[in-house]
């Protein structure tokens, strides 16, 4: 088995609605969200991990395959020849895995333009690079707000953009073309679930502009 290649998917995600991928506490300044989103340490921007975009879609994939745990766990069959989610993402167990991951998913920045957008709004409205919602939950009965029922969670605000990309890896017993149309599927996936948490209540519904395979043009 020898690598021949690697080809590249390079796009844009845009959040068509708030996106909420959450982060840790211990970097919580005084004011903002009890439950804060994932950051660049550095920089306080979002960003969207590439792990969070290989599992969403790798089980998407899976479930439509029909091959989805409800246990949570990956596909761990490890047949490569037959299984292409073993053979893109890796097989999910580490005993019975033979064979290198296809797929390498890039942590997706913020795109330029939206780094300015979000750089205003915080100069003019002191916003912290996310929205702050609150929800409250009702209780059935009152009709009236529960005990304790109202939280807030940060969310990245619709319309943010990051640019994203996956590389592959292309072996000589790999076809290039399969490896393109699963990709292709698994993106379409994407757009009609969503990404990161509450996506029953509406959060994390995206979208893929400017798609591109090994600089190729492609649509959904
Ligand atoms: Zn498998």
């Amino acid at each position: 088995m020898k690598l021949n290649s690697y080809s590249k998917v390079t796009g844009v995600i845009r959040c068509e609605t708030g996106l909420r991928i959450g982060g840790s506490k211990d970097s919580l300044e005084i004011g903002t969200s009890d439950n804060p989103i994932i950051r660049h340490p550095i920089s306080g921007l979002p960003y969207i991990p590439g792990s969070s975009l290989k599992g969403k879609m790798r089980s998407l994939l899976e479930v439509k395959a029909g091959t989805f745990s409800q246990r949570g766990g990956a596909c761990d069959c490890g047949k490569y020849d037959e299984c292409e989610i073993c053979r893109l993402f890796g097989c999910g167990s580490p005993q019975k895995a033979k064979e290198m991951t296809r797929l390498i998913f890039r942590d997706a920045m913020v795109t330029k333009v939206a780094e300015e957008i979000l750089r205003d709004a915080q100069a003019e409205k002191g916003v912290n690079f996310a929205e702050v919602k609150n929800e409250n939950w009702i209780d059935r009965t009152t009709g009236k707000a529960g005990n304790g029922g109202i939280r807030n969670q940060e969310r990245v605000p619709e319309g943010t953009t990051f640019d994203f990309e996956i590389s592959v890896r292309v072996f000589d017993c790999d076809n290039k073309e399969q490896f393109k149309n699963k990709l292709v599927e698994g993106l379409k996936l994407m757009e009609c679930d969503y990404l990161g948490s509450s996506g029953s209540r509406g959060y994390g519904q995206i979208k893929f502009l400017d798609l591109k395979f090994d600089n190729q043009p492609f649509t959904l």
